[in-house]
């Protein structure tokens, strides 16, 4: 692919850890001939903390990246994402839901199955059969709700045989009903991953999405958005997960192997390189 634009894409919501560095040089790799962005994923307002922001520049400085500023922040975007929202509601395929965590539980077990999605247990639909006046009269009352996607509809209308590609693995013919009725706006944020992602994307030129094996799933999602939103589509290249001894994948809250704490053990940027075989 010639001169891709790339981004590394960090929520900052804890140190990075070596799994994070592998993501970064990955990317930029890629990038060598293109464009290389830093973007902050920072829309969970309760998980993200400003000096993991400052730390995860300082450590990506430390590893030797350069990357083009300024770096977007998805907490300023929060009016852009309610425009993506309202295209999907124009076409229909959102619902309000007043579900809490507990009455989707419930409602699960009285049903007695629970298919499996790649964010966790499927919705039942239980918000999706509410008449017009009760979907309003709760929305009168101040009940909390999240917007989900009507996963169906949005489906009939886009087509069931979006391809994407992926640069190691091949074509891929999009399954997004594996989510279901997927969350686009929470409760307490008005976005999720899966929208400001794919608008981000977009608005940032980005060409060749890399990212961790563990999103592969989130694509076929994110193919479906894009064409519902009528954005470009990238080329993708979703790569290993960096393990610990145990064969476990990293996680931020194992502060033991954060690149700070490697780097006050001595760690040089080229160790991380050189462990990481990159
Ligand atoms: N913010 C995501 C993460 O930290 C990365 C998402 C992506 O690259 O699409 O896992």
């Amino acid at each position: 692919m010639p001169d891709p634009t790339t981004r590394f894409a960090p929520s900052p919501t804890g140190w990075l850890h070596l799994g994070h560095a592998y993501a970064a040089l990955f990317a930029a790799d890629r990038a060598r001939q293109g464009r290389f962005l830093v973007r902050l994923e920072d829309i969970d307002g309760t998980r993200v903390r400003p000096e993991y922001e400052t730390a995860l520049f300082e450590d990506l400085a430390w590893l030797g990246l350069r990357w083009e500023q300024p770096v977007l922040k998805q907490s300023d975007h929060f009016a852009d994402y309610r425009v993506g929202l309202q295209k999907l509601d124009a076409l229909g395929l959102l619902y309000p839901c007043f579900c809490t965590r507990k009455h989707i539980q419930e409602e699960i077990a009285r049903a007695g199955q629970a298919p499996h999605g790649p964010d966790g247990l499927l919705y039942p639909g239980t918000c999706r059969q509410l008449s017009a006046t009760e979907r309003a009269e709760r929305q009168g009352r101040g009940e909390a709700y999240a917007l989900r996607l009507d996963i169906a509809k949005a489906i009939a209308i886009a087509g069931n045989d979006l391809a994407w590609q992926d640069l190691a693995r091949g074509q891929f013919i999009a399954t997004p009903e594996i989510f279901g009725d997927v969350v686009l706006a929470r409760k307490d944020t008005p976005a999720s991953y899966h929208l400001s992602v794919v608008m981000d994307d977009a608005r940032q030129g980005v060409t060749l999405v890399t990212r961790g094996e563990d999103l592969l799933e989130a694509t076929h999602l994110h193919r479906l958005l894009m064409e519902l939103l009528k954005l470009p589509v990238p080329q993708w290249e979703h790569h290993r997960l960096i393990v610990d001894e145990n064969g476990r994948r990293l996680a931020k809250r194992d502060d033991a192997r954060s690149l700070r704490a490697l780097r006050e053990e001595g760690w040089t940027p080229e160790r991380v390189r050189d462990s990481l075989g990159c």
